[in-house]
């Protein structure tokens, strides 16, 4: 690949809250158009690594997105949040929900345009929801929903997504929906970093991986950084790991 491949550049990034550094001197480069999952245990600083990279957080360091720094790149990141942040009680329909990722693009003086509704109604069938567009969003399952929030992101036509924790209490078919829908994004040459949990799917959902806690214990290719020494570092006495690299096994403690 060229030298000056556009790169999701992240240097000595540093983010307290209060008296309480989550994330101590962060560095790490990826080339844009990977799937890279982020892990570690909890409290790790993973969705504030997120939101650093969002531009939500108060940060020190540098933070680079395709080449560009963040308030150029806003209308061309997604971002869902993780369901437990989100308040459902709102009365909201599907649809509604999903064109709210149009609205970056629609002047405050103007309604959707046809054109808007139908970005939104393809988003809304690319995640299997169309049958549901007239529900009230605190209706569904937890897979539903989830698969709403990412239609939304879908329909905001973004090229780098960031998703934290996407599969938490959801369904399997909702699940296989997702993961799909991410590798074909890929495909298109999107940019997407996922908060994840479940150890065991890391090798198979990612290609690329950063394994955090409070400070980088590793990032690069899953085959570099999925490996028992390092997994042993970040989750210290949370996960215990058998095997070698090979025939691994890592167990909850
Ligand atoms: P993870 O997503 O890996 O579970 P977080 O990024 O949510 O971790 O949190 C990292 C650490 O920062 C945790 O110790 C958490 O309690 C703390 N933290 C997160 N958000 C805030 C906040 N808004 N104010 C104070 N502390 C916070
Ligand atoms: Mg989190």
């Amino acid at each position: 690949m060229s030298a000056n491949q556009p790169e999701i550049r992240v240097e000595r990034l540093t983010v307290n809250y209060g008296g309480h550094q989550a994330l101590k001197n962060i560095s790490f480069s990826f080339q844009c158009g990977q799937l890279v999952g982020i892990i570690g245990p909890n409290g790790a600083g993973k969705s504030t690594l997120i939101k650093a990279i969002l531009g939500l957080e108060k940060y020190i360091g540098s933070i680079e997105i395709c080449g560009k720094p963040i308030k150029e790149m806003r209308k061309k990141i997604s971002y869902v949040p993780q369901r437990s942040s989100i308040d459902f009680d709102f009365p909201v329909l599907v649809e509604d929900v999903v064109l709210m990722g149009r609205y970056a693009f629609i002047p405050w003086y103007k309604k959707a345009r046809i054109k808007d509704k139908e970005i939104a109604r393809d988003a809304l069938e690319k995640v299997g929801m169309t049958h549901f567009a007239k529900r009230q969003i605190g209706q569904l399952s937890g897979g539903q929903q989830q698969r709403v929030f990412i239609a939304r992101a879908l329909a905001q036509q973004a090229d780098v997504f960031f998703l934290d924790e996407p599969f938490v209490g959801i369904d399997a078919t909702s699940e296989e929906i997702i993961v799909s829908l991410l590798r074909s994004l890929q495909r298109e040459g999107k940019t997407i970093f996922v908060v994840h949990h479940d150890l065991s799917k890391v090798e198979k959902y990612f290609d690329q991986l950063i394994l955090l806690n409070q400070e980088l214990v590793g990032a690069g290719n899953v085959s570099e950084v999925y490996k028992p020494e390092l997994l042993s570092a970040a989750y210290k006495g949370s996960v215990t790991v058998f095997g070698n690299n090979d025939n691994m096994m890592v167990v909850s403690s």
